[in-house]
């Protein structure tokens, strides 16, 4: 239900239409697609006469990290023959470290992967990464294969402008390879570890606060809260004057999303440089800018 406006331009860019995007409702602490839901949401449509394509999840969704159930999700899209996508902008590159993988269990079942190391792995904007099973799938629909492009003599090469819109396309991969080749996969580990951790302690000293409540715990290093002293009216209001308040002040950028219709506040660490003092320090710009509201 959750799922990143991107669904909404892909499906409007794939003509498959607006009112053809079904949105499955959400259970659960990890605020994902509820299974059942799903399997009541394909049965209708099949019943209906409509034929149900495909499934896309969402690992990590922007608002509050929401997570779907992959392995449970993923075992109702074979039994129907749906083709399946996981989209994990973000929080994919944290997959890197083992300890995170519990997240998407079952993975290795979906059709498509994509995720994003311009975000919090470090790359250099822009390089988005897409897994495939099988790549068949997009070169049957997007190969064109006019004379001047044919290389007579080398079947078997792969031609990546027959996986994607754009024909000619730029050596993204280079950037992860510098990247890696720089910082080591266990110096990224360590970085995304430390954001995970320092953003955990962050949340628990402010859950001890009386006047903050915690609305969604932390999903690797994302978790939201809501400014709620006693006698507070319009709570939805003074949040919002509180994040605005908060960015203004300059120290700290935090945004806002809606969960269960209730604005509330997000923090989220992961930029490169970021330091355990960086995200230690939220605590005294939050409760101070709160008391001067
Ligand atoms: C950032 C993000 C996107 C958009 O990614 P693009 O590669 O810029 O299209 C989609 N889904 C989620 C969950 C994201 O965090």
């Amino acid at each position: 239900r959750g799922v990143h406006t991107s669904v909404d331009r892909a499906i409007l860019v794939a003509g498959i239409g607006q009112q053809n995007l079904v949105r499955v409702p959400i259970k659960g602490d990890w605020r994902g697609m509820d299974p059942d839901a799903l399997r009541q949401a394909i049965e209708a449509d099949i019943a209906a006469g409509l034929q149900p394509a495909g499934l896309i999840l969402c690992v990590g969704g922007t608002g509050t990290g929401a997570t779907d159930p992959v392995d449970a999700c993923l075992q109702i899209a074979e039994e129907y023959g749906l083709y399946s996508h996981i989209d994990a902008a973000w929080a994919g590159s944290a997959m890197i470290c083992p300890e995170y993988r519990h997240y998407w269990p079952g993975v290795e079942r979906a059709d498509s992967i994509v995720f994003n190391p311009h975000k919090w792995l470090g790359v250099q904007f822009d390089c988005s990464a897409h897994f495939l099973k099988n790549p068949d799938d997009l070169v049957q629909t997007l190969a064109i294969s006019p004379e001047y492009l044919k290389t007579h003599g080398k079947d078997g090469i792969i031609n990546y402008s027959e996986w994607s819109v754009p024909l000619g396309r730029r050596f993204r991969a280079l950037k992860i390879w510098f990247l890696i080749r720089t910082y080591g996969l266990e110096g990224l580990r360590q970085r995304l570890r430390n954001h995970i951790d320092w953003s955990q302690k962050l949340h628990d000293s402010l859950a001890l606060e009386p006047d903050f409540q915690i609305i969604t715990p932390p999903m690797w290093s994302l978790w939201t809260f809501r400014y709620a002293p006693e006698g507070a009216e319009d709570l939805d209001d003074l949040n919002l004057r509180l994040v605005n308040a908060i960015n203004d002040d300059g120290r700290i950028y935090l945004t806002q999303t809606r969960v269960d219709g209730d604005l509330v506040i997000r923090f989220q660490a992961g930029q490169f440089e970021t330091t355990e003092a960086d995200v230690m320090m939220a605590h005294a710009v939050i409760t101070e800018i709160a008391s001067q509201l």
